[in-house]
């Protein structure tokens, strides 16, 4: 860990380079923790790897190892020389100068994949976490496994269940498209620079067929959205003339007594199930009245 460290400040002040904050630019120097993120991976020769942020390549260079073929989406041009003399020796490797927020991942996954299973491996940069992750998910890509390194309360929030602190609508939305699994917990020490935060590795592994049926979709993103927009309130209150919803505090208390759910619960109680139920039964009534 001490030689990745040496080696990556190095290489950055060989080229004058500095450590671009704004980018989210922390180099993860952890052998230990490489190993876990790529074993948590599961990655074999039929494997595509789309990687956001490669930095100097450190992680890249074991997934080349691993995988069939690797797409490492880096934005900051500065990096793209050191990057790839790193990666000169693989030829599985193709380096793309890009904002991930912009490219177009259904060309690339075309372009590249080839029929091989396809995973996003990354150490995030984790100022647009939450809008890679919702792409990646929303987009609804033949992606199976998302493994990625975040900040840890952001992980707690993917992973939490109904009724704990960190459960949200980010939980409720990644768990309605993934299982999605804590591997392990980063310490600040493990990147150069050090983040002032925790980070943890966490896998979202996709279901082939999200573990609820839905009415309509964007209803039930909609509801979820209201549910935890002011979580202080009860659900009746939060969610009734939530525009896009058109539903009232009558219509909700309804489907809450035919689900036996008491009339002053708050959505951070609700679990995913029952939320799609609601959604359902709420849908159902507007095409009722
Ligand atoms: N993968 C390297 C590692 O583990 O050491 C670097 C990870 S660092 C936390 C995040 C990387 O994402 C940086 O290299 C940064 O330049 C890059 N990055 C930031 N914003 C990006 C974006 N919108 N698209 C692609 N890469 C981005």
């Amino acid at each position: 860990m001490e030689n990745i460290s040496k080696n990556t400040r190095r290489m950055m002040a060989e080229r004058n380079l500095r450590f671009n904050k704004a980018l989210g630019q922390n180099f993860l120097t952890d052998t230990s923790v490489l190993s876990r993120i790529v074993a948590g991976a599961a990655l074999d020769a039929n494997t595509f790897v789309l990687e956001i942020g490669p930095g100097i390549g450190v992680l890249t260079q074991e997934l080349a190892a691993r995988a069939g073929r690797v797409v490492a989406v880096e934005l900051d041009g500065g990096l793209i020389p050191v990057l790839s003399e790193n990666l000169r020796d693989w030829d599985n490797v193709t380096i793309l100068n890009a904002d991930i927020l912009k490219v177009d991942l259904a060309a690339l996954f075309q372009e590249y994949a080839a029929g091989r299973t396809i995973k996003v491996v990354a150490n995030l940069p984790y100022y647009i976490t939450t809008p890679i992750l919702m792409r990646l998910l929303e987009e609804k890509h033949p992606i199976s496994d998302i493994v990625v390194m975040v900040q840890r309360e952001v992980a707690d929030r993917l992973c939490a269940k109904a009724g704990t602190k960190a459960y949200g609508a980010i939980s409720v939305a990644v768990q309605y498209y993934c299982q999605a699994d804590v591997i392990c917990a980063v310490p600040p020490h493990a990147f150069v620079p050090p983040p002032k935060v925790w980070s943890s590795v966490v896998r979202l592994h996709r279901y082939a067929v999200p573990p609820v049926t839905l009415s309509n979709e964007s209803h039930f993103f909609k509801l979820v959205k209201a549910a935890f927009g002011q979580r202080r309130k009860t659900l009746v209150n939060a969610v009734a003339n939530f525009d896009g919803l058109c539903t009232c505090k009558e219509d909700i208390k309804k489907v809450l007594n035919k689900m036996d759910i008491p009339e002053n619960v708050r959505g951070e109680r609700l679990d995913l199930i029952q939320f799609a139920q609601i959604s359902n039964e709420l849908y159902c009534q507007i095409y009722a009245n």
